[in-house]
């Protein structure tokens, strides 16, 4: 009998209409996303604060430039980790070395205090290993399917569920117990996880069968890298050729292009998330809450915590009842991993619970962009199946605008600090909004992204198109942390309403740009929607 999906006969049985294969993916996903937001959330907050603290007492300039470094340099080592995979590792292994070296990195950072090299070791190791584990297990969740087409879509849907479950928890976790318990703890957290994600998966692969299986037995290093120089080489000599012939796909590659520098203009932006705008929550806004305020926090912030847990945990049994009977250890191994988090949810909500004033962790404004991805992502999903489904490049200058006038909020609420303030008490509602109006705009950008890209391009181009979209991300990360790194110049000068008019303004530009070139965008995308 033919099967439907690729894989593992336990693969053909489903979850929510998937196979069962794509949930390992999105736990595996989930919980690698968990150590990477956590860890976010509590790096440029650790390296400024104070040594009694426990921080290293940065200077803010420092650590955003180290921040732009991190996260910028996390989107170049996926196109390598992509081609080793591809000609040397199979995606599989490359996923769990990956795994691995993340895994060994946060416990490297957690040891901080022992030596600072650690920390940058470790650092180092999340780079490396992200290079490996991203782009290929991305690309295992496409080849759970036959062909293209909606029901491919949508399992990349709900894997794009898994990366923001993973960094809602991460965010809140992490950030809480680093924050208020130590920052090393924080960091060892997001380690934990990152192994039982890789446990998890490694201990499930049979049900992939054959698919991210090494591509040849025997593995020669230089020879591989050799062999794919002269591939892309070769490819890239047939569609110059090719190109010159047509100008179909010449202008599609130029709209690739243009998405992709306008692509720079969100994510430097919007990445101020971890960066400037968390020294915002952490020294700006007043994030102490006492009676009526501290009550109904403490019951909007446990409703948002168990709503996602629940869900989470029934898609977990889900998974369970197709696929004990075969990966026991694998499900006992993420099984584990859901009692802890349980175990550590309820003790930070009766911690709360128990005293009567709420300090708000810095750290706590970032989930909300992945609880609104979450809440709002359906309703998105419904506008663009209905009739006012606006083209890709307005799609597009939409987010960019929601995006900007997000950071106006933030510009508009910031007007009543003092030129050069170290510290202010902003109420938190201008945070709340600016990420509400953020994940808007990243709901309208994220379907234009890397699915534009694989249709646009011809097939031996795909692979290097992404590697262009990758280059664009690093240039927008690291970017964004250099912007970022001039908050003290800027506010002493021009004042912190200037500095996020700049992320307002220019946003907002660019989509109007972008809007103007609609018209022409589509024209030379030839009939691709
Ligand atoms: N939030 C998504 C992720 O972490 C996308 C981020 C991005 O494309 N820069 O995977």
């Amino acid at each position: 009998m033919e099967f439907k999906f690729g894989g593992s006969e336990t693969n053909q049985k489903t979850v929510l209409g998937h196979p069962s294969g794509l949930f390992v993916l999105f736990f595996t996903e989930m919980w690698e996303r968990f150590s990477y937001y956590g860890m976010r959330a509590l790096l440029v907050l650790f390296l400024v604060s104070t040594l009694l603290d426990g921080g290293w007492a940065w200077e803010r300039s420092e650590a955003l430039q180290l921040y732009g470094l991190y996260t910028g340099l996390v989107y170049i080592t996926p196109i390598f980790g992509g081609l080793i995979a591809d000609k040397l590792l199979g995606y599989r292994n490359a996923i769990v070395v990956g795994a691995l070296l993340m895994t060994l990195g946060h416990a490297s950072m957690a040891l901080e205090g022992i030596t600072s090299i650690f920390f940058y070791l470790g650092l180092f190791l999340l780079i490396i290993g992200n290079g490996l584990f991203k782009p290929n297990i991305s690309s295992m969740v496409g080849q759970l399917y036959k062909n293209q087409g909606k029901e491919k879509d949508a399992g990349y849907t709900i894997f794009y569920m898994g990366i923001n479950a993973g960094a809602f928890l991460g965010i809140l976790l992490c950030g809480y117990i680093g924050e208020k318990v130590g920052w090393h703890y924080g960091f060892g957290l997001a380690g934990i996880f990152m192994f039982f994600g890789m446990l998890q998966f490694y201990y499930a692969q049979k049900i992939f069968a054959r698919i991210g299986l090494s591509p040849k037995g025997t593995v020669d290093f230089d020879d591989a890298i050799e062999d794919s120089i002269e591939e892309i080489n070769d490819d890239l000599e047939e569609v110059v050729d090719e190109a010159k012939k047509s100008k179909v796909t010449r202008d599609r590659l130029i709209v690739i292009g243009v998405l992709a520098f306008f692509t720079i203009f969100f994510w430097w932006a919007f990445e101020q998330a971890g960066g400037s705008m968390t020294i915002f929550a952490n020294d700006y806004t007043d994030r102490v809450l006492t009676g009526a305020g501290a009550n109904t926090f403490k019951i909007v912030n446990t409703i948002l915590t168990i709503v996602p847990m629940l869900i989470i945990t029934w898609v977990l049994t889900m998974l369970f009842r197709q696929t004990f009977s075969k990966f026991a250890l694998s499900n006992i191994l993420l099984g584990t991993s859901f009692v802890i988090i349980w175990i550590i949810v309820i003790w930070m909500l009766v911690r709360e619970f128990q005293s009567d004033q709420t300090d708000v962790p810095a750290s706590w404004f970032g989930i909300l962009n992945s609880f609104f991805i979450i809440a709002f992502a359906p309703l998105f999903s419904k506008i663009w199946q209905s009739k006012y489904n606006p083209t890709g490049p307005i799609k597009f200058a939409i987010g960019l605008i929601l995006l900007g006038l997000g950071f106006g909020i933030l510009a508009y609420g910031s007007m009543s600090i003092p030129l050069g303030a170290k510290t202010a008490s902003v109420s938190m509602i201008f945070l709340i909004l600016a990420y509400l109006f953020h994940t808007l705009g990243e709901l309208c950008v994220s379907p234009v992204g890397l699915s534009y890209v694989s249709k646009l391009a011809p097939v031996k181009l795909v692979g290097m198109m992404f590697g262009v979209w990758f280059v664009a991300n690093f240039i927008a990360n690291w970017t964004a942390g250099i912007t970022g790194s001039y908050i003290d110049p800027i506010v002493e000068e021009y004042g912190m309403t200037t500095f996020f008019l700049i992320f307002t303004l220019v946003p907002i530009g660019a989509g109007i740009i972008m809007i103007i070139l609609n018209k022409t965008l589509l024209k030379m995308m030839h009939g691709i929607r």
